[in-house]
C-alpha cells in the first residue's frame, strides 16, 4: 500500500560532535550534522515527529472517548498534545483535528510495532525527512508515494506542527543526541562487538538508523527489522541520562539476538517443553543491561560529566529500575543470574547455558 522508496538523496546525518553544544536552535528540515558517530545515525526527523505525534494524539483521544462512553457522560473536548501551546487560528485547528480525527479512524487501533502498514509509513516518512512536502508537487523527488488522503491530511497538518509544536520537540531531539553522542562516540564500537560476540553473530555492517521523536510507543522506544530501524523517544523519562545508552545498544541487539530466540525454540522442542514467552527478551535486557553497566562505571565520557556520572557499580539496569523482574519475569532473573551470567563471565558456553537455562523451566 505504501511504496518503500529510498529518496535520489542522502539522508543527512544527524550525528552531533561536543562544538555543537552551544544553541541548539530548531530548523526546518534541513539537518544539522556533523562528525558520524560510530554504530548508529540520530536522526531529528520533521514527518517521523509529526506522524508518531498524530497517532499519540489519536490514541489518547480514543482512549478518554471510550473512557468516557463507559461512564456515560458526555465526553468533554479532548485533551490534545497543542493545549496550551498557544491559541490556534480556525483553520489550523480545523486542519489539526482532522488529521488527528483521520489518524483515529485509519491508525488508532493499530500497534506501530506489528502493523506492517505503520511500519512501511514510519519508515518512509523518515526517509523523506528533508522534503518539506510529500506530494512531489514543488519537487519531483519529494513525492513519498503515500495514499493521496494521507498525504493531504500531512500536509495540511504540517504548518500547524512546525509553528506551535516541532521547535520545542526538535530542540528535545537534539538535546537528547548530544547528550548520548559521547557515549556512543567512546563506547559504542566496542559495545557492538562485545554483545555481537555474546549473541554469537555480527553486529550489522551497517549504522543502524535511529529515529528520536518526542513520542515512540508506550514502551518509549521500539524496533524493526528489514531495514533495521530504531525509534526512541526523547521525552520519556525512562530514556534520560546514562540510560539513553542502554536503550539505544537493547534497542539495536533486538536485530541480532536471533540466535538466542532459536536456541531456546531449540531446546524447548528437544525437552518437549512449551516456549517461554518473553525468555529472550528477559536475556537481552539482562545483557544489555549487565554490559552497559560494566562499561558505564568504568567510562571517563560517563565520569566526566555530572548528568552522565555514574558511580562505580551505582548504575541500575533498566529492566531493574523499571521494575520488569517484578512484573513476571522473577523466576526469568533467576534463571538468568544462574545460568547466563557465567556465560557472560566466560566460565560457560553459550549452548549450554541456553540448554540448562531451558531445563530448569
Ligand atoms: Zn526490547
Amino acid at each position: 500500500m505504501v511504496r518503500h522508496l529510498r529518496p535520489p538523496f542522502p539522508c543527512l546525518l544527524l550525528a552531533l560532535c561536543l562544538l555543537l553544544t552551544a544553541r541548539i536552535a530548531a530548523q526546518p528540515q534541513t539537518s544539522w550534522t556533523v562528525t558520524p558517530l560510530p554504530v548508529f545515525e540520530l536522526h531529528s526527523g520533521f514527518w517521523i515527529n509529526l506522524h508518531h505525534t498524530l497517532y499519540q494524539e489519536a490514541r489518547q483521544r480514543r482512549a478518554s472517548t471510550s473512557r468516557d462512553a463507559n461512564a456515560a457522560k458526555p465526553a468533554p473536548s479532548a485533551k490534545t498534545v497543542l493545549a496550551g501551546k498557544g491559541p490556534l487560528t480556525e483553520p489550523e485547528q480545523k486542519a489539526w483535528d482532522d488529521a488527528v480525527a483521520y489518524y483515529a479512524a485509519n491508525y488508532a487501533n493499530k500497534d506501530l510495532l506489528f502493523t506492517t502498514e505503520l511500519i512501511q509509513l514510519k519508515d518512509q516518512l523518515g526517509d523523506f525527512e528533508d522534503c518539506d512536502e510529500l506530494s512531489g508537487r514543488k519537487r519531483k523527488f519529494c513525492d513519498a508515494g503515500l495514499p493521496p488522503n494521507l498525504t493531504q491530511v500531512l500536509e495540511a497538518a504540517a504548518p500547524v506542527y512546525r509553528a506551535h509544536l516541532w521547535p520545542e520537540h526538535d530542540q528535545a531531539n537534539r538535546r537528547w543526541i548530544l547528550q548520548v553522542a559521547p557515549l556512543v562516540r567512546e563506547q559504542g564500537v566496542g559495545l557492538s562487538e562485545r554483545l555481537a560476540d555474546i549473541y554469537q553473530t555480527r553486529w550489522p555492517h551497517e549504522k543502524i538508523r535511529v529515529d528520536v521523536v518526542s513520542y515512540a510507543n508506550w514502551a518509549g522506544a521500539y524496533t524493526t527489522v528489514d531495514p533495521l530501524r530504531v525509534t526512541i523517544s526523547s521525552l520519556d523519562p525512562r530514556n534520560q541520562g546514562p540510560q539513553a545508552l542502554e536503550v539505544l545498544f537493547h534497542e539495536g541487539s533486538h536485530g541480532i539476538a536471533e540466535q538466542v530466540q532459536t536456541a531456546i525454540i531449540r531446546e524447548c522442542r528437544q525437552r518437549d517443553k512449551p516456549i517461554p514467552r518473553d525468555l529472550w527478551h528477559a536475556l537481552v535486557f539482562y545483557t544489555t543491561g549487565e554490559v552497559i553497566r560494566t562499561v558505564l562505571t568504568s567510562s571517563p565520557a560517563s565520569q566526566g560529566d555530572k548528568s552522565n556520572g555514574v558511580a562505580k557499580n551505582e548504575y541500575s539496569a533498566y529492566a531493574v529500575r523499571e521494575g520488569l523482574y517484578q512484573r513476571g519475569w522473577k523466576n526469568y532473573l533467576e534463571l538468568l543470574q544462574r545460568f547466563w551470567q557465567p556465560y557472560l563471565d566466560g566460565k560457560a558456553t553459550f549452548d549450554d547455558a541456553i540448554a540448562r537455562m531451558v531445563s530448569s523451566l
